[in-house]
């Protein structure tokens, strides 16, 4: 009999010791959930890590009001899975507890206790009834390919299938999904969270049916905590379709991993705690069950392509499109060429002006990408060059001619457009810079005939308004399509022909050594809408650095070049993956205080990493919703001992914060930050 146990709560702490009150001793065990009292007044759900006798000493240990269930709901996986989270992200157990249980698994008060206990698990809304459809016949290529990642995976436990846009990938991944399910494994496929659209979902279900469970954030809490009681129980899923948090849900066979556009930088959880890959994550999730991954995308991350190349994953390619179309022409169009022979509407040159026109003509679509929403970058005061700013961060604030707003893309702040400049009381603003609702403007006046669509973060707010513009252009109720990195995930529509970028530098100037890759992982997407059933596509891609390598690189699907030139000078710079990142954060209202505890704490870690360590520095945006914020880079070579590291990190990180100054910092590392 075990007097004491364990309990992982949702704080950031690893576990807290309570005591087993005498009636509940034969109920309570590993990986089921308690409710106990926390603090003053608060009540908790945790799950019992561990039971034993060892009554800690000098603490007032309080008793554990109830059990919530009879048979563990974490499993002896998940518990493997969460500590190699905790100790390779550096953070608490207790954060991962709370990222990788659905709300509805851990009530806050007695009422939400109540209604998760009697919340019957209903019939599951997310799988669809209804019978199986045969699969696809793979053609040629595509069976090729399969069989080599068949016979890649008797060597290997990680596959890369670098495989075109429209080359039917999906197609692929059904037919192993499909063998694996039939060997009695069950199947996690990964998407990034905006790619999991409805299109993705009724392809799937259709070949797998109710042997298949969606898992999406945005779904409701009763939904997804259905899910993760089926894969708790005797009848799980087979297969689950799910984004980057799905990698938290109790599997109990699992067989194959599948990560879809695996380069997308998505995958990576900037906020809060725990700050992990889900690609490595599910990598790492993989090994513990034996399993094998497979990873997908037309342009791999350069660290994939990497160790893929160092023989660390097998790789297979596949070069050609489904029926053999050629991917689409990539025409560079110099728009400060343009400008100069006065050939500029706006932002349209006249070579994409010509190639919409050609193709509404033809009753074909078109994708028009600018990867900035709102109306302007900013508002300028042309008399004295007064520009509004956040209050709380330092931004400026994105100006929304529809509304006649002004808000903070980073805390929301949301003010009018004053009818006059506060500063020198002239009217007289000028919008900078091209956002997604000026191009929609500019459209609507070159072509009043066409109907279009917008789809950002403004428009596409929830996910039905998103799933609804999908839909619509699908089924070509309109004829242009505008966004922002929306549309280039994964989106597969029959009739699109011409795609416009309308300006590739924004993306490239951006002060982070992944911003040429980023570009070309998005610019290589974006093209990869157009010509994918009929006949080849055209891409306009419109630039202020025509000449640059990059552009050219691009244009020429050179992701050979652009790779080998990017590795060459990261090994020289020392970035990853030659040198593994850490960064630290650090987070405080009192700017200089913040600015000596900062330089205190980089003076202990240079007392232990020397000349590893860098900064502290003020990032590019050095104040967010009032608190402002530095930066302590660490460049670790790979071989150094990880578990040494990360004792040292959370020594220091506790030596900060016992200096009673430290009181209201906020300190924390990003592991592999992206
Ligand atoms: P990718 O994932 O590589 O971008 P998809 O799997 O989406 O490519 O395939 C592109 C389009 O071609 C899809 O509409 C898909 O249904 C179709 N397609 C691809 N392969 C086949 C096949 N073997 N049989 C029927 N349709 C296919
Ligand atoms: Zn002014
Ligand atoms: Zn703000």
């Amino acid at each position: 009999m075990y007097h004491y146990a364990d309990i992982v709560l949702p704080v950031p702490f690893d576990s807290f010791t309570y005591s087993i009150p005498a009636a509940l001793q034969e109920k309570v065990m590993r990986g089921c959930r308690v409710v106990v009292p926390f603090g003053k007044s608060k009540i908790y759900t945790g799950i019992v890590v561990r039971t034993h006798n060892n009554a800690p000493t000098g603490v007032e240990v309080k008793a554990i009001m109830e059990v919530l269930d009879e048979r563990p709901v974490v499993n002896e996986m998940q518990f493997r899975f969460w500590q190699w989270i905790s100790q390779y992200y550096i953070c608490p157990l207790g954060d991962v507890y709370k990222a990788a249980m659905p709300g509805g698994m851990k009530p806050h008060d007695g009422k939400a206790l109540k209604e998760a206990q009697h919340r019957r698990p209903s019939a599951d809304a997310l799988s669809v009834a209804g019978n199986s459809q045969p699969l696809h016949a793979l053609n040629k290529a595509q069976g090729e390919a399969l069989a080599e990642i068949e016979a890649s995976f008797h060597e290997k436990d990680i596959t890369l299938l670098h495989g075109v846009t429209s080359s039917g990938k999906t197609e692929i991944y059904i037919h192993i999904i499909n063998k694996h399910i039939e060997a009695g494994k069950q199947v996690l496929y990964l998407l990034p969270e905006i790619a999991l659209t409805t299109q993705i979902t009724e392809r799937l279900q259709q070949v797998f049916g109710e042997r298949m469970g969606v898992y999406h954030s945005k779904f409701t809490e009763a939904q997804r905590l259905n899910v993760y009681k089926r894969q708790c129980s005797d009848h799980p899923f087979q297969v689950i379709l799910g984004v980057r948090s799905s990698i938290f849900l109790p599997f109990q066979e699992l067989g194959l991993i599948i990560i879809d556009e695996e380069h997308d930088t998505s995958y990576k959880q900037q906020e809060p705690a725990p700050r992990y890959h889900a690609r490595n994550a599910a990598m790492m999730l993989a090994r513990l069950f034996g399993a094998k991954t497979l990873l997908g995308t037309a342009t791999p991350a350069f660290e994939t392509y990497h160790l893929a190349r160092k023989g660390r994953y097998g790789y297979v390619k596949l070069t050609e499109r489904y029926l053999g179309l050629q991917l689409p022409e990539i025409k560079i169009i110099d728009i400060k060429e343009e400008r100069r022979k006065k050939r500029m509407h706006g932002a349209f040159s006249f070579p994409l002006i010509e190639a919409i026109r050609g193709a509404l003509s033809r009753h074909e679509q078109i994708i028009l990408f600018q990867n900035r929403r709102g109306f302007s970058h900013f508002i300028e005061c042309k008399q004295c060059g007064w520009v509004p700013r956040c209050p709380h961060c330092d931004v400026s604030l994105t100006y929304h001619k529809k509304t006649g707003m002004l808000t903070c893309h980073y805390c929301g702040y949301t003010v009018h457009l004053p009818e006059k400049c506060p500063n020198c009381e002239e009217v007289n603003f000028a919008d900078v810079g091209l956002g997604t609702e000026k191009v929609e403007g500019q459209i609507q006046e070159l072509f009043p005939e066409a109907i279009t669509l917008r789809m950002d973060l403004d428009t596409a707010k929830t996910r039905n308004q998103y799933e609804r513009i999908i839909h619509d252009f699908a089924t070509h109720q309109a004829d242009i399509l505008i966004g922002t990195q929306m549309v280039t995930k994964g989106l597969d529509f029959d009739h699109v022909s011409v795609v416009g970028i309308l300006d590739a530098n924004t993306m490239l100037n951006l002060p982070d050594f992944r911003s040429h890759e980023r570009t070309f992982h998005i610019l290589s997407q974006v093209a990869g809408r157009a010509g994918r059933k009929k006949e080849a596509g055209v891409v306009i891609l419109q630039t202020r650095s025509a000449d640059s390598e990059i552009i050219n690189q691009i244009a020429a699907n050179d992701y050979w070049g652009m790779f080998y030139q990017e590795m060459t000078e990261r090994r020289d710079f020392h970035y990853p993956p030659f040198v593994r990142l850490i960064y630290v954060y650090l987070r405080h209202r009192d700017n200089q205080l913040l600015d000596h505890l900062a330089q205190e704490t980089a003076t202990r870690l240079r007392n232990v990493f020397g000349e590893r360590v860098l900064g502290p520095d003020c990032p590019p945006i050095s104040r967010i919703q009032s608190l402002h914020i530095r930066k302590i880079v660490l460049k670790m070579e790979p071989t150094l001992p990880t578990e040494q590291v990360r004792k040292n990190l959370i020594a220091i990180q506790q030596e900060t914060l016992s200096n009673p100054i430290a009181k209201n910092l906020n300190i924390y590392y990003d592991v592999d930050p992206m």
